[in-house]
């Protein structure tokens, strides 16, 4: 009988997120694969754990990926772990899942610690739906095809980005949204954790100035939710010309009907304009 796959989240910043699971599966498989032996090798001192370690990260994923099936199926156990969180969540892990799936092994998840569902909970954004993007691609052309895709989401976006891509991103991201609502979480679980609730605008500002340092996750609201008029255009106009009417002027009257009514004040402005000069 072949063995299981174990996805053993770790800590993303604070040791003692481990949970008692975690560390248990880790001390019972035969063998973990890890993203990077050096960093599991920390967790496992930590733990006081001495186990296998074999390398699985992004350019030996099909080579390694295979020798790890082939002792899953001869009956061994195994826990998969990247750097940080989630393993297969902007992780390499995704691949080995799959390559479990197709040959009939198990794969267990052992669930804990995951960046981006940790600064959603912290963003004060609505959490009820959400998306998550990983990380804007280094392409130019790609990144930009990925924001234009995103610009009428109204769902929470989710984003992974390096400190020394920040800038850019958010130039990017402000150019493509327009000034929304943002949530910048810094440093989650560590001495460091920072949550700042802004606007793209104000963070934009607030890091061309100060050079971003750590490692960040962007959430960002959806695309505002667009007012439907409740009343005709005609009948905001209408609505406008009466109160011009009664001394306020005529673009003040349309900017005020217009706000009430979900259009633009120059709709409002100019439909009244036209109604005022029909006989
Ligand atoms: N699989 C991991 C997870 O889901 O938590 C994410 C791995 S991904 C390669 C690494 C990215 O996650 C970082 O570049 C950063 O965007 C985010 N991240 C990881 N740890 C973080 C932390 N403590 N605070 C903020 N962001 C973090």
């Amino acid at each position: 009988m072949s063995g299981k796959l174990y996805l053993v989240a770790t800590p993303i910043g604070n040791l003692g997120d481990i949970s008692p699971r975690a560390a248990r599966t880790l001390e019972e498989v035969d063998f973990i694969a890890a993203e990077d032996t050096r960093v599991t090798m920390k967790l496992l001192n930590h733990l006081g754990l001495k186990k296998q370690l074999v390398s699985y990260y992004q350019h030996n994923q099909s080579g390694s990926g295979q020798r790890i099936l082939s002792r899953l199926l001869a009956g061994e156990s195994c826990a998969l772990v990247s750097d940080a969180g989630m393993p297969a969540i902007s992780d390499p892990g995704e691949d080995m899942v799959r390559l479990c799936a197709e040959n009939g092994v198990e794969a267990v998840v052992v669930p804990g610690p995951c960046a981006a569902v940790s600064a959603l909970a912290l963003s004060a954004l609505p959490t009820g739906r959400f998306t998550f993007e990983g990380f804007l691609s280094v392409s130019k052309k790609s990144r930009a095809e990925h924001l234009e895709s995103l610009k009428n989401e109204k769902r929470t976006m989710i984003f992974y980005e390096a400190p020394h891509k920040l800038v850019n991103t958010l130039r990017d991201m402000l150019s493509v949204f327009g000034d929304r609502d943002i949530a910048v979480c810094r440093e989650l679980t560590k001495l460091h954790e920072q949550v700042l609730r802004t606007t793209l605008s104000k963070a934009l500002e607030l890091y061309t100035v100060t050079p971003p340092r750590g490692e960040f996750v962007l959430v960002i609201a959806g695309a505002p939710e667009e007012k439907v008029p409740f009343l005709s255009i005609e009948d905001a106009a209408a609505a406008a010309i009466e109160l011009h009417k009664t001394g306020v002027s005529l673009k003040d009257a349309a900017r005020r009907v217009a706000q009430d009514a979900g259009y633009t004040k120059n709709a409002v402005y100019s439909a009244a304009l036209s109604m005022e000069k029909e006989p």
